[in-house]
């Protein structure tokens, strides 16, 4: 199938855990699927919840996805592979190595068709990831998704239910300290939604 001319640009769709990126980013990349558009996913290959070829979102969509080494090398490879596909998809661009030429690659590849990333917003210390940082507002469009705070009031008793921009991460129970490492994989054992009254760093 031939079109007039490439459809193209980025956007970037980002948030805390549990605000539903993921699903997001496959919502989108379905609706292309089914106009008829080639479509591949890659995502990097730390992500290791579920399968090394397959993305499941929390709502359980699912699309096949490629598994990349986290870096540049590892991303220009795939999308050289990929250089016939029409539209594609990255998602958890947080685990890429805080390197600009991965900017500068998806800026690049998206002059040329149309790339969807889906990325976390900041670390569980509340601080931006690299690379996400410097993509964002070079992006032709942003999505920024919001989670709903779990925070319980000890006293109360009562959820908070604000909205959540950050990530809460939990050991046993208590917030993580400051210093613990910065990648760490995990769900609702490990992570919390949480407004930013409620995001809390021991
Ligand atoms: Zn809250």
């Amino acid at each position: 199938m031939s079109r007039e001319a490439r459809d193209f640009g980025l956007t970037v769709i980002v948030g805390p855990m549990f605000s539903g990126k993921t699903t997001e980013l496959l919502r989108l990349l379905t609706r292309y699927k089914m106009a008829g558009y080639t479509v591949a996913l890659l995502k990097p290959s730390i992500d290791k919840r579920y399968s090394e070829r397959e993305v499941v979102s929390h709502d359980g969509l699912k699309m096949e996805a490629l598994a990349v080494e986290p870096n540049y090398s590892g991303l220009e490879e795939a999308l050289r592979k990929l250089e016939d596909v029409e539209v594609i998809g990255i998602d958890e661009l947080q685990f890429f190595e805080p390197d600009m030429k991965i900017v500068e690659l998806i800026l690049r590849v998206s002059l040329e068709k149309r790339v969807f990333v889906a990325a976390l917003n900041l670390d569980f210390r509340g601080e931006p990831w690299e690379v996400v940082k410097e993509l964002l507002p070079r992006a032709d469009d942003v999505v920024s998704l919001q989670a709903v705070c779990t925070y319980v009031d000890p006293k109360t008793g009562k959820r908070c239910g604000a909205p959540a921009t950050r990530t809460q991460r939990l050991i046993d129970g208590k917030p993580a300290p400051r210093d613990a490492p910065r990648i760490l994989i995990g769900g609702r054992e490990s992570y919390e939604p949480r407004c930013r009254r409620h995001h809390e760093i021991s």
